[in-house]
């Protein structure tokens, strides 16, 4: 076991306290790893930011690595993202709903180095990513978190019209053949060669995507996913303010001006050759 404060010179800080909030920088701490599990996170750090078009960021902060409680936690081999922060930007983990793109593109390099991430769909994951090395690195049909994984690029990096359960089923098998055709990726995706390029292309896809600049019909539907993930009781009455601005004469004219250009088909054109 290894005591550490920072991955790749980026500080590691804990928000998880009252006077450093989960969501905040919070402040730098000693953590204890497993050496060989530090060195897997190393890579795939520096993989994810050599990718990522915001750069090294400032600070990550982490809900815990060696935890004394079973599991891989337990022996400091696993590793609980909870932000990064950037000079101007910063990705909050429970923001996955409003910052899909980015949340997805770090997710596909993760999974290069990772064989369990536990995302936002995941249940009791909605604030953070969990990441261990128990099992290899490939795509197993029977996996839920790799399958939640798998749908969600589906529907937000690709969009295609898919239901994000979990279960792989014939609708996803007939979605990843499309897209893996598209994407000029042989199939099976349960072939590791297969699956690793597919994470490749998409995270570099999915960065592309953070990018380019959001239209506000985009931002309208995140603002709608929002609130109907709001608990019940303020869930109407946001809901109710919302519509009643959405319906709104202005904000209808204003709305009828902006046209939705997504030609995500020409950019994975400019992914493959
Ligand atoms: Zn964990």
């Amino acid at each position: 076991m290894k005591k550490i404060n920072q991955v790749n010179g980026i500080p590691l800080h804990y928000a998880r306290l009252t006077n450093h909030p989960y969501g905040t920088r919070g402040e730098q701490r000693d953590f204890l790893i497993e050496e060989s599990f530090f060195k897997v996170l190393e890579q795939a750090l520096q993989e994810v930011f050599e990718n990522c078009p915001l750069g090294v960021p400032e600070v990550i902060t982490t809900a815990g690595i060696f935890v004394n409680k079973p599991g891989q936690h337990g022996h400091g081999k696993a590793f609980d993202l909870d932000a990064i922060f950037w000079k101007d930007k910063t990705l909050v983990t429970m923001n996955f709903v409003h910052q899909k793109e980015l949340y997805l593109g770090i997710e596909s390099f993760l999974r290069k180095h990772f064989g369990i991430v536990l995302n936002y769909h995941y249940p009791n994951h909605k604030d953070h990513w969990h990441v261990d090395t128990s099992v290899p690195v490939d795509y197993n049909e029977n996996s839920k978190s790799e399958t939640l994984y798998l749908q969600l690029v589906l529907k937000h990096i690709y969009k295609e019209e898919i239901l994000v359960d979990g279960i792989w089923g014939r609708q996803t098998a007939g979605v990843v053949k499309e897209v893996f055709n598209k994407l000029r990726i042989n199939t099976p995706i349960t072939t590791k060669k297969n699956y690793l390029q597919f994470l490749e292309i998409t995270g570099k896809i999915a960065f592309k995507l953070c990018e380019e600049q959001i239209s506000a019909t985009h931002l309208l539907d995140n603002l709608t996913e929002v609130i109907e993930d709001l608990p019940e009781q303020n869930r109407i009455t946001v809901r109710e303010a919302f519509n009643s601005f959405l319906d709104h004469n202005d904000t209808a004219q204003w709305l009828n001006t902006i046209k939705e250009e997504h030609d995500i088909d020409s950019l994975i054109d400019s992914f493959i050759i």
